[in-house]
């Protein structure tokens, strides 16, 4: 196992203590590598989606607290397991909100249907990315590393790539509207504002958005 990063104990990292409507910056345990195909990565971006909000509001989430919060970040690596193949310390990458699910089926202690960062012990207690680092397992399948055309890039250009976009574009691909059709996004939270960005890479036409939301607002 290769390190570079500080070998302080602690992180910080913001936590949900099971109040609704109160999150914290904390001092917790740092992200290290667990087993041998694990990997370190140290976030230099971490996203806020809409899925938050659940654990924001005290709706979703492990009933164990505290845990860290946050499922979409960015960073480098900082550490990787033995068995660790094609990520390098040094890459910059993509952390995928969900870690590889096929490859979670060897991970005895982890339940592929439900793992994902930032939602506690029932959840794989995979830890939360709106930290300084995120021990990510199955690293080979569980990043997405950017190479060097990447390098003119800003995080906040990459950053949604975790999971908000593609999410969106998903939507956006399966709502099966085509170029003329008038369309109402619910909800136009952190998520569903991505169409707005996506409809307008998919046709070159003007586009006029009523989104609609929990709070009633005019349009547009
Ligand atoms: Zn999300």
């Amino acid at each position: 196992m290769a390190e570079t990063h500080s070998k302080n104990r602690t992180m910080r990292s913001v936590v949900f203590d099971g109040q609704p409507f109160e999150v914290y910056v904390r001092d917790i345990p740092k992200a290290k590598v667990v087993r041998r195909t694990d990997a370190v990565v140290q976030v230099t971006s971490a996203a806020i989606c809409g899925s938050d909000l659940h654990n924001y509001h005290g709706v979703f989430g492990s009933d164990q607290v505290p845990y860290s919060i946050g499922h979409e970040a960015m960073g480098i690596v900082k550490e990787v397991g033995a068995d660790v193949a094609s990520v390098k310390i040094g890459d910059r990458v993509i952390i995928p909100d969900f870690p590889d699910d096929v490859g979670l089926d060897l991970e005895p202690t982890i339940n592929p249907a439900i793992a994902l960062y930032g939602e506690g012990h029932q959840f794989g207690d995979l830890g939360g990315c709106q930290a300084e680092f995120v021990r990510v397992p199955l690293a080979d399948k569980s990043l997405i590393v950017l190479g060097k055309e990447f390098d003119g890039i800003k995080d906040e250009d990459l950053v949604l790539l975790s999971d908000i976009f593609p999410t969106a574009w998903a939507g956006v691909t399966w709502s099966g509207f085509e170029a003329g059709d008038t369309i109402a996004i619910f909800g136009a939270g952190p998520l569903l504002l991505e169409p707005f960005r996506s409809t307008s890479r998919r046709a070159n036409r003007r586009r006029r958005f009523w989104p609609g939301n929990q709070v009633a607002s005019s349009a547009p």
